[in-house]
Order: structure tokens, then C-alpha cells, then sequence
């Protein structure tokens, strides 16, 4: 029988009570979005804490970000009607740090390690290219950094990469060289990046059975939600974790349940969406053979979305083939249809939004309840312009990080310096910064001196005199070293009256080295926004303070390391969410637009030549239509404007697998006469009179029976006046059985065309090459247009 209290059982269906009370060694949860998993995860935790059978001590729940672990920990919370303390609900990064910091002297480190995002993985990355001359090779950053990141995400080091590397071929040899370099200058500067905190703990408890065993004794049951998107070397850990502990003392525990902790993974293979990453989606499809006897449990009922939005993802998602096919249905009822919109540009699109989110909030919804997805973050400039300039409150996630300005870089750089005088990165930031007469020159000398005489950068720069440099500089690194020396002094934990407050030390660095003063005496305007931005940092140490009385420079540093995208969200305070579609996972919003839903973007260009990769981007728009509850609007552009061009945009492949009947097209604002009223669209102003107007019969335009509607696809997506999607070259020439390609086609300025809705026009110029080639065309009737000349039905006079 269940032991929980009837309130945790109360409000949850059948097959999500037997996932909650059951009580094996290994548990899946498979379902689609929307089902309750998450649910389900923190009713568990509940139950086994107040049934008595854990202590909050006991349980490790591993969420996908720091907010959804900060919401589950309220909930359970909330459920057992108190804090549970001492229970471990955090992402795998925040837990993995937290085994390092404590473990960390085991092997090598001290405990207070730096931690590398991925910006000061790319600095050092970069330097080391220099150094090695890779870039002779052809190596970029990015390449580099991916490669290290994808092997370490598969438990490879350098050593072990490098025994089965092909040293004949150069490439590989260099590649290697860089992999050594980056991984000596990381354990040189005291530092882990993102990917060495899962794959070093699993390396600490592989290589120290008594650690291992530590944490196998103490997690008596761990649960791991969003299991879909665990690469391999965090799967490693969770194998690690829930070993049964070797050696028999303490054996009344280690007896418990079996040897091993009991495991449960919720997840949902259709949603996983970073593989790019090393997700491994085998990880929950093989968990029934990596976990013999386990219980798989299945939810079909959908709690989240109406009817239409269900079935259009249903529909979506099914095009993808390899998949067990899930039928999620809901209660809800069908709900109103979901809204599609084509606009001329990306401005306009962004003007369609804007306007839909207005009438949403006079209709009486919260702006904290609406979310704005897209899958670049560049396609946020079109959206925050026309935000800004209708006055809706909103927030773009993850968009511009606070956190990679260069000026709180430069900040942080001060802190990481004065808790780990290893860290060689932050101290070279900062030994110019601002500006002391400090020169590469030195800089380089100070670090050759440090390696030479194996001591930390801190200590060589208190030993600058050694360097027989100019007494200036001396001086000047001097004074530098003194102040860090100073500030460590603050955070000394013997320190009377303990360690300082952080907003204290960054007070203390900020005043003293004449940074923001610096900022403030310049006559860029921007470094008075920069000055702004160190004050706001500053708020946030206080606000660190208030929050952790006992917080120390360590625990800020890895919280600000640590935050997500994702994490900036706060519910409270009524704005409309911009984000990615990989930052939308796990959230839910009354309303949700999904831009830019168009070919090159969503499947996203990088994607096509990776296998795979179109499948997953179709996990990604399913993602994204799952996190509507009531409103789904799907828009795209004509043309859109990316790394400053415009280019002509195609409908994306996905737009035609939503059933016809669920979706209301509504026509581009006017663009529905056609002919002139163009600079009244683009103007924004759109008189409120295309509310009526329906695209919604699409006939045929989902099959190749080539009964298509004339209209569909006729000049193969582009050029035609804005309304149901166009769809792209290949599959309009299969509707419409007609091929065009005009590929061959020689257009200079001066010439005269004829476009097939547009009329006579004269080409201006045509930019971009091959198949890409754009006429940019005035038209008598319409005024200026850019074509796609490979598929623009047009013809030269
Ligand atoms: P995703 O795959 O998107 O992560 P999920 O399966 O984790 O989704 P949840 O977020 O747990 O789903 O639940 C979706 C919504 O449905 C939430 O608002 C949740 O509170 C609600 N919900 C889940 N189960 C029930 C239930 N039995 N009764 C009422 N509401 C429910
Ligand atoms: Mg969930």
C-alpha cells in the first residue's frame, strides 16, 4: 500500500500515482510533453520524505536548469508543507561542483577552483592557437572548442585521445598539441571548464573508490528529469552513482534497497535537442537494458495544451520516423485555432507580435504568461525594436548575457584573482586593466616566470622585482599584487569577524584600482553605461548577501558561474519572455509565438548537413509547440535579414506537416490589396482590417496530388503576395508539377523583367552568387522587390 498522504495522490491520474508510489530499484517515465513528469518527479521526492522512508538527505534530483530545480524544490517544499533541508535538487553542473569543491584536494586542486565558462574557454583556446601557430593548420576557436568539448563530453582527456590519434596525419597531431596545451593551462590555472565538472567527478570517483562510495552510501535514490538530453559522461555519472558501495561497513544502509540507489529518469525522446551537445537519446532508449527489471510507466493524458495545439504537434512530431509513436490526447477541449501570419520582413513579422500581444493583455492576459520563441538570437533585433517602440515590457533570456559584457568579465576577473591567485586568465585580464602601462611583453615575461619557478601568477607578481623590468611597471604590478593580497585578506575565513561580505571585496577592487573611476572619466559614452553596469553588479553581490548570510566570495563565484540562460527568468515581473526554442524547454506559457518559421532557420542552416540534424530541429518546433496552453501563433517573414543582408526567406518544411484545418492564416497587413498599400505595411500601420481575412483552406497542399491551389506555390515561394505559407522550391514543383529553375538566367542592371504577379519591372542589381544570386527589381505596380532569381517566376523582356 501507498504510504503518502491522500493530498499527494489527490489531483494526479492512475499510471502518475503508480509512478509516484512505486517503489523498485529503477523506474522510467516515457511520455509526451505536457504529461506531467515533472509533476510526477516532485511528488515522488515528496512522498519518500514524508512516508518517512528518505531523508531529505538522501535524495539527489537533477533538473535541466537552476530555475526549474529552484521551482521544484518550492513544490516539494510546498507539498510537505516545509523545507526540506539538506536535499539535493540542482542541475548536474551545480552538483557536480559541489562534490569538486568539497573533493577537489583528492587530486590535485585546491577547493577553490575557477570555473570556465565558455567565453574563458574560447580566450584560452584562442591564445593557445596562437601560440601553437594551429591556426596555420586552418584551426578556428569554434572548431577547437567543439572538438574538445564533444570528446570530453565522452569521457576522452587528452591522453586518452592522444593514444588512438593518427599522429600521420598533421592535423590530428596539431589537434592533439592543442587538447594537451588547453588541459595543462587549465589544471595549471587551478580551473575546470564546463564540461571537466562532469566528466572530472566521474574521473574522482573512478579513480577514488572510497570517494565514490561516500556518495553512493548518501543518495539512497536519485531521480534525473529531462533524462532525454544527458550526454554520455553525465550518464557515466549517474552509472557511478548508483553502484551498490563496495565495502560492507555501514552495511544497515548500504542494505537498503538492494545495494544501489533507486533510480528514476523521467524523459521524452521526441523532445531531445542536444545532441550537438552529446545528448545521447540511446540513453533512455537502452535504459531498460541498462537497468534489468525496471518498471517503465507510461502517460498518455496531456494536462497542459488544448486540443488544436496537441494535434498540430502530434502531427508534426510524427513526420519523424525511428520513433515509438505516442498518442497524447488532453481534456482540455479544442480551444481556438492556431494563428499563422506571413509578413514582408522580419520588422513586420515582429509588428504582427507586437500588436497580438497587445489585444492578448487588453483581453485581460498577464505579459508573464506570454513567450516569444526563435531559434537564432540575432532574430531578437527586429523583435526588441518593435517591443521598445509599442512600450511592452519584456526580456530577452540569454540574450545579451550581463555576464559576457566585457566590463563585468573584468570585474569577475577581480574576484576569480583574488580567490584563486592560480587563476593565470583572470590575472592577465585584469594586469591592464585598467590601463597601468602594463604590456604584452611583461605580461608574458610574468607568466614564463611563474612556469619557470612553478609558482602561482599571483606570487610571481609579488616578485616582480626579480624581472629586472622598468621600476614603473614593477610598480605598477606591484601595487596590483598588493591590493589582490589585500582583498584576499578580507576573505580569509580565520579572519576576525570572518570572511568580508563579497559587495564589500568588489567595493574594496573596484575603488582601488581605479576601475569604474576610470570608466566614469572617459568621454565614450558607453563606458558611463559600462560604470552602470559594474554598480549593477555590485547590487547583485548585495543581493547575494541578503540571500546568503553565510555566502562566501566561493559560493558567488560558482553561482554566477552556474547561472543559466533560463535563470534570468523571473515570473514576478510582468514582462513578455524572449527566448530560444533550446531555453524553452520545460516551461509552459498561456501564449506562445513561434517566428521565424522558415527554411534556413527552423531547420536551421547549420543542420542540414548534419545527420540528423533536420529530425532534431523538428524536435525543436515540436518543443515549442508544446509549451503553449491556450494560444499558439506561427509566423515567418518574406525576407529576413541576417548578418547584415537580407535575403528572401522560404516557408519552413515543417509548416506544412500542421493539418490545415488547425490553423487560421491571417493575410500579411497590407499586402492584401495588392499593389501599392506596401509602404503602409512596412510602416506598421495596419488599420486593424486583416483580422477577418482567412487563408484557412490550404487544399491539397499537404499531398503531392498536384491539385494544389493555384496560388500555393506557383512561382515555388517567393514573390507572391504574403498568405498561406509558401512552400519550398522542390516540394511547390511537386505540387504544382511544374519545375522552374531559372538558375541560368543572366540578369544585369538596366534590364527589364516580367514577374508573373508582380508585372514589368527593371533590375537595379543583383547581389550574392550561384543559386543564391538576388535581383533587386523595381516594379512598376508594386515598387521595389528582391527576387531569388533561381525561382522567381520571371522572364527578361
Ligand atoms: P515537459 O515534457 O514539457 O517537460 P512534463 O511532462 O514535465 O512536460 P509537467 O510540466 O509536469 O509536464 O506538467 C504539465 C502541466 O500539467 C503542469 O502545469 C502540471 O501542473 C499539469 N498537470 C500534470 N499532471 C496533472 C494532473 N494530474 N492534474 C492536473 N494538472 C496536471
Ligand atoms: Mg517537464
Amino acid at each position: 500500500g501507498a504510504p503518502e498522504g491522500d493530498e499527494l495522490l489527490a489531483g494526479l491520474n492512475p499510471e502518475q500515482r503508480e509512478a509516484v508510489v512505486y517503489r523498485g530499484q529503477a523506474l522510467l517515465i516515457v511520455a509526451g510533453a505536457g504529461s506531467g513528469k515533472t509533476r510526477v518527479l516532485t511528488h515522488r521526492i515528496a512522498g519518500l520524505i514524508k512516508s518517512g522512508e528518505a531523508w531529505p538527505s538522501q535524495i539527489l534530483a537533477i533538473t535541466f536548469t537552476n530555475k526549474a530545480a529552484a521551482e521544484m524544490r518550492e513544490r516539494v517544499g510546498h507539498l510537505l508543507g516545509q523545507v526540506a533541508e539538506g536535499m539535493w535538487i540542482s542541475t548536474f553542473h551545480s552538483a557536480c561542483v559541489r562534490i569538486l569543491r568539497r573533493e577537489a584536494e583528492n587530486f590535485g586542486f585546491t577547493k577553490s577552483f575557477t570555473i570556465y565558462d565558455s567565453a574563458d574557454s574560447r580566450a584560452l583556446v584562442k591564445r593557445i592557437i596562437k601560440d601553437l601557430q594551429a591556426d596555420t593548420f586552418g584551426f578556428t576557436v569554434s572548431q577547437v572548442t567543439a572538438k574538445i568539448s564533444k570528446l570530453k563530453n565522452e569521457l576522452a582527456d587528452a591522453d586518452s585521445y592522444a593514444r588512438t590519434a593518427n599522429f600521420n596525419d598533421p592535423q590530428e597531431a596539431m589537434f592533439v598539441e592543442c587538447f594537451r596545451a588547453y588541459s595543462r593551462a587549465l589544471r595549471e590555472a587551478n580551473a575546470f571548464d564546463f564540461d571537466d565538472l562532469i566528466s572530472q567527478t566521474v574521473f574522482l570517483f573512478r579513480a577514488f573508490p572510497q570517494v565514490a562510495e561516500k556518495y553512493q552510501r548518501r543518495f539512497r535514490h536519485i531521480l534525473v528529469d529531462e533524462y532525454q538530453d544527458t550526454n554520455h559522461a553525465q550518464y557515466s555519472l549517474i552509472r557511478e552513482l548508483t553502484k551498490a558501495p563496495e565495502s560492507n561497513e555501514l552495511s544497515g544502509l548500504a542494505s537498503f534497497g538492494g545495494g544501489g540507489a533507486s533510480l528514476t529518469v523521467v524523459g521524452d525522446s521526441d523532445q531531445s535537442i542536444y545532441a550537438f551537445r552529446g545528448a545521447d537519446i540511446r540513453n533512455i532508449v537502452e535504459f531498460e537494458r541498462d537497468f534489468p527489471g525496471a518498471r517503465v510507466v507510461l502517460l498518455e493524458q496531456n494536462y497542459r495544451s488544448t486540443q488544436n495545439i496537441l494535434s498540430a504537434a502530434n502531427a508534426v512530431i510524427s513526420n519523424n520516423f525511428d520513433r515509438k509513436d505516442k498518442k497524447l490526447w488532453t481534456a482540455v477541449g479544442d480551444g481556438e485555432k492556431i494563428i499563422g501570419f506571413t509578413g514582408y520582413s522580419g520588422h513586420d513579422e515582429a509588428q504582427f507580435v507586437a500588436d497580438e500581444i497587445a489585444k492578448l493583455h487588453e483581453g485581460g492576459m498577464a505579459y508573464n504568461d506570454i513567450a516569444v520563441f526563435y531559434r537564432t538570437n540575432s532574430q531578437t533585433r527586429a523583435l526588441e525594436e518593435i517591443f521598445i517602440r509599442s512600450a511592452l515590457p519584456y526580456r530577452v533570456l540569454g540574450g545579451t548575457k550581463f555576464y559576457e559584457r566585457a566590463e563585468i568579465k573584468d570585474a569577475m576577473a577581480y574576484l576569480s584573482a583574488v580567490a584563486n591567485p592560480f587563476d593565470g586568465l583572470a590575472l592577465r585580464r585584469i594586469l591592464n586593466t585598467p590601463k597601468r602601462g602594463i604590456g604584452p611583453a611583461t605580461e608574458t615575461a610574468l607568466a614564463g616566470f611563474a612556469e619557470r619557478n612553478e609558482i602561482s601568477y599571483r606570487e610571481a607578481m609579488r616578485r616582480a622585482k626579480e624581472l629586472s623590468l622598468g621600476p614603473k611597471v614593477t610598480g605598477a604590478i606591484l601595487q596590483l599584487a598588493g591590493l589582490l593580497d589585500e582583498a584576499s585578506e578580507l576573505v580569509d575565513p580565520s579572519r576576525v569577524g570572518g570572511e568580508a561580505p563579497v559587495s564589500e571585496v568588489l567595493q574594496v577592487l573596484m575603488e582601488r584600482s581605479a576601475y569604474v573611476a576610470t570608466l566614469r572619466a572617459s568621454r565614450d559614452p558607453q563606458d558611463e553605461a559600462r560604470a552602470e553596469n559594474v554598480e549593477e553588479l555590485l547590487a547583485v553581490t548585495k543581493e547575494f548577501n541578503r540571500n546568503n548570510p553565510d555566502g562566501t566570495l566561493l559560493d558567488f563565484l560558482t553561482e554566477v558561474s552556474l547561472v543559466a540562460a533560463v535563470d534570468d527568468l523571473d515570473d514576478s515581473s510582468g514582462t513578455v519572455s524572449l527566448m530560444t526554442l533550446h531555453t524553452a524547454k520545460g516551461l509552459e506559457y498561456d501564449a506562445v509565438f513561434l517566428t521565424g518559421v522558415e527554411e534556413d532557420l527552423l531547420p536551421h542552416r547549420m543542420s542540414a548537413g548534419e545527420p540528423g540534424g533536420p529530425a532534431e530541429e523538428r524536435r525543436l518546433f515540436y518543443v515549442g509547440i508544446t509549451r503553449a496552453r491556450k494560444r499558439l501563433f506561427i509566423s515567418l517573414a518574406m525576407t529576413r535579414a541576417q548578418f547584415g543582408e537580407t535575403a528572401v526567406a522560404m516557408p519552413s518544411r515543417y509548416l506544412q506537416e500542421i493539418p490545415a484545418e488547425l490553423v487560421e492564416w491571417i493575410q500579411s497587413p497590407g499586402m492584401a490589396s495588392r499593389g501599392g498599400s506596401e509602404t503602409r505595411a512596412l510602416n506598421g500601420s495596419r488599420g486593424g482590417s486583416y483580422g477577418g481575412v482567412s487563408y484557412g483552406s490550404r487544399s491539397g497542399s499537404g499531398s503531392s496530388s498536384g491539385s494544389g491551389s493555384p496560388r500555393f506555390g506557383a512561382d515555388g515561394g517567393y514573390g507572391l503576395p504574403p498568405g498561406p505559407p509558401r512552400p519550398k522550391t522542390e516540394w511547390a514543383n511537386r505540387v504544382t508539377g511544374q519545375v522552374r529553375d531559372n538558375g541560368d538566367l543572366t540578369l544585369v542592371p538596366g534590364d527589364r523583367i516580367k514577374h508573373a504577379d508582380f508585372g514589368e519591372g527593371r533590375v537595379n542589381q543583383v547581389t550574392g552568387e550561384g543559386a543564391k544570386r538576388v535581383a533587386h527589381v523595381t516594379f512598376e505596380a508594386v515598387g521595389a522587390k528582391k527576387l531569388l532569381i533561381k525561382i522567381a517566376p520571371i522572364e527578361k523582356l
